[in-house]
């Protein structure tokens, strides 16, 4: 049996967790590692940022083009943000899934929870917590220069976002990137394992039990 025959169906790996937690990190070293695995990329009605770019931040449409993919339930999921809209095109993410590759979510708590209701089958859940909350208010202060209201305004965010640790399948303590890494090395190889990833099975045990 050809290799393509075994194709497997991709997960939708999903990375939640406080700001400070280390995700984009770890989203950036699995992308870089797995030729397999690719970010969703939202569309949003927000105008770039200098620097952003059109297909790689983000898919910048009008809001009359956002409006009728949402009509046409063309997102897996959607929300309203500071006045502007953001959602998952479906589309790119089914494709990537039926072709045998992963798509990566870096998402809050609510992103998650609005996923779960059109993709349940296809999530895998990590939650990202800071060893303690000490060490995330000085990562997040050494990330920029924000003054101490907006600092305590992340914190307040942060031990909200922690709130929902509970509602995924797996939980990461990111002391040590690398660490961290290890672990998420683990989950995907064990949840590409599962039956239910792997449909070709059906196929090759029927031929392998197969009467002379
Ligand atoms: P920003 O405009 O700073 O890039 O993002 C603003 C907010 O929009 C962030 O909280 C981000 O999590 C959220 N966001 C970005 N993309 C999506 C998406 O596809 N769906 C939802 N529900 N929220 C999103």
């Amino acid at each position: 049996m050809l290799n393509k025959d075994r194709a497997r169906r991709g997960l939708m790996l999903i990375l939640s967790g406080p700001s400070g937690a280390g995700k984009t990190v770890l989203s950036r070293k699995l992308l870089s590692e797995y030729a397999d695995m690719e970010l969703s990329v939202s569309a949003t009605t927000r105008k770039p940022r200098p620097g952003e770019v059109d297909g790689e931040h983000y898919h910048f449409i009008d809001e009359d083009t956002f409006r009728e993919m949402a009509k046409n339930n063309a997102f897996l999921e959607w929300a309203e943000v500071f006045g502007a809209y953001y959602g998952t095109p479906r589309a790119a993410v089914e494709e990537a899934l039926s072709e045998g590759r992963d798509v990566l979510f870096d998402i809050d708590w609510q992103g998650a929870q609005q996923l779960k209701q059109s993709a349940a089958s296809d999530l895998v859940k990590v939650f990202v917590l800071p060893p303690s909350l000490k060490e995330l208010e000085a990562r997040l202060r050494k990330r920029d220069q924000d003054s101490n209201g907006v600092i305590e305004d992340r914190m307040s965010r942060a031990r909200d976002e922690i709130s929902h640790w509970g509602e995924y399948h797996y939980v990461i303590v990111n002391e040590d990137v690398e660490h961290s890494m290890n672990d998420l090395r683990a989950i995907l190889a064990a949840e590409r394992r599962l039956r239910k990833r792997q449909p070709w099975l059906n196929d090759f045990v029927r031929n392998l039990i197969r009467p002379f």
